[in-house]
């Protein structure tokens, strides 16, 4: 393991939760066609590509979900994470052009913006009363360097200590290193000091490179994607992970993506959440792409949730897949919904219509509705409170009718 604290690697989670999940499989009946896989946990066995690909061809779904809810009941019981964050993506200029991006401009293009350090604060102070994590990611300024979000971090805490910052993917950090002229370490060394404190998981897209030329061209490789989380975690910090799918990837090149992301996990044990999502295709270049269905968004948290068994916690990402399918992904292995973000651009300029104004209350609906317990997590998942949401007020009404 590498310099992560020992509480991010369970981060939550009751840590026997294996002996657990072994049980609660040994006490339920399951079809011949998934007895490879059930056969494989129940021993204390890993999941490989050929798993991971019979989990995706499984017919009968429900089943699938099932064994994947019992693996997230193993670890947090009826419990379901949200938490209460802001996104504010500090610039939409960007030298690169993925084909399945909706939000890049060139700096050009009327609507290009690029906040200074004041703006930055001076947004982030909008909510800064209510949240207690702000996630900024944009695009890669030609201008920017390691010192710009120097300064907006340090800014941002100084104003608001209480507020954690996740920020800036992977390809983001090389960017920034590249302009610097310092190494990716260097680079993480001081925006950390600065004030960051992990970074999100976005621009895994799918690790494969024949995949990555055709819809981000030029963006980091998928080894250098790894590389740079792995030293997020070598110097004592925790990092999320994500796939984008439904775009033109393979069957196999999911699972091998997962199986990627778990050996890094399983190497430096930093990696805290993994978020998959389906490719959204409104103003993106991609019309070749298969899009994704919602059973296959369903589908894709259960085989993260039984494949990535060194990630603690699957997030259905409800800005992407949307309310309805979030709440019903915490019934495939998710144990987490996202926050209540009142602010997002990526997803909805690509067609997400997740709701931003979504209160404590609403969130914690969606999560009892799907049969869970609402709990409110940090950012860094080392606190967690019960959510009980307040009593409604009773309103007074009309007496009614009688016949
Ligand atoms: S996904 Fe990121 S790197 Fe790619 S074009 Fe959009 S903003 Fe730029």
């Amino acid at each position: 393991m590498g310099a992560v604290r020992a509480e991010h690697r369970l981060a939550g989670c009751n840590p026997e939760w294996r002996e657990h999940f072994s049980d609660s499989i040994a006490s339920e009946s399951w079809s011949e066609a998934l007895l490879p896989v059930v056969t494989t946990l129940l021993e204390g066995g890993r999941l490989d590509l050929q798993h991971g690909l019979l989990m995706y061809n499984h017919p009968d779904l429900p089943e699938l979900g099932r064994l994947a809810h019992l693996a997230k009941e193993a670890r947090y019981g009826r419990r379901a994470f949200f938490n209460h964050n802001v996104h504010i993506n500090p610039t939409n200029v960007c030298a690169l052009a993925c084909r399945f991006c909706a939000f890049r401009r060139s700096k050009r293009q009327d609507d290009a913006y690029a906040f200074s350090t004041e703006a930055y604060v001076e947004d982030l102070g909008r909510y800064a009363d209510h949240v207690t994590e702000v996630h900024s990611v944009g695009g890669l300024h030609p201008d920017w360097d390691v010192t710009t979000y120097e300064s907006m971090f340090a800014a941002a805490k100084a104003a608001f200590p209480h507020v954690s910052i996740k920020a800036l993917t992977a390809v983001e950090v090389k960017h920034l290193a590249k302009q610097s002229d310092l190494s990716v370490e260097e680079t993480l060394e001081r925006l950390f000091d600065a004030g960051l404190d992990q970074l999100p998981g976005g621009g895994a897209e799918i690790l494969d490179d024949g995949v990555r030329a055709v819809i981000c061209n030029g963006k980091e490789s998928s080894q250098e994607y790894l590389d740079i989380h792995a030293t997020v975690h070598q110097l004592g910090h925790v990092s999320n992970c994500t796939m984008l799918f439904g775009t033109v990837e393979t069957l196999e090149q999911r699972v091998i993506h997962m199986l990627r992301l778990r050996e890094v996990a399983d190497r430096t044990g930093g990696f805290q959440c993994f978020v998959p999502y389906p490719f959204l295709p409104d103003d993106t270049r991609l019309p070749e792409a298969q899009l994704a269905t919602g059973a296959e968004v369903l589908r894709t948290i259960a085989v993260s949730r039984l494949m990535l068994d060194s990630i603690p916690h699957i997030k259905a990402y409800r800005m992407n897949v949307g309310d309805g399918l979030g709440e019903l992904a915490l019934r495939f292995g998710a144990d987490d919904i996202d926050g209540t973000v009142h602010k997002e651009s990526i997803m909805h300029l690509a067609g997400s219509t997740a709701p931003l104004d979504a209160d404590k209350r609403r969130m914690s609906r969606l999560i009892e509705d799907a049969g869970a317990e609402p709990w409110e997590r940090n950012s860094d998942y080392t606190t967690f409170t019960r959510f009980v949401p307040p009593p409604v007020p009773k309103r007074r009404g009309l007496t009614m009718a009688t016949e």
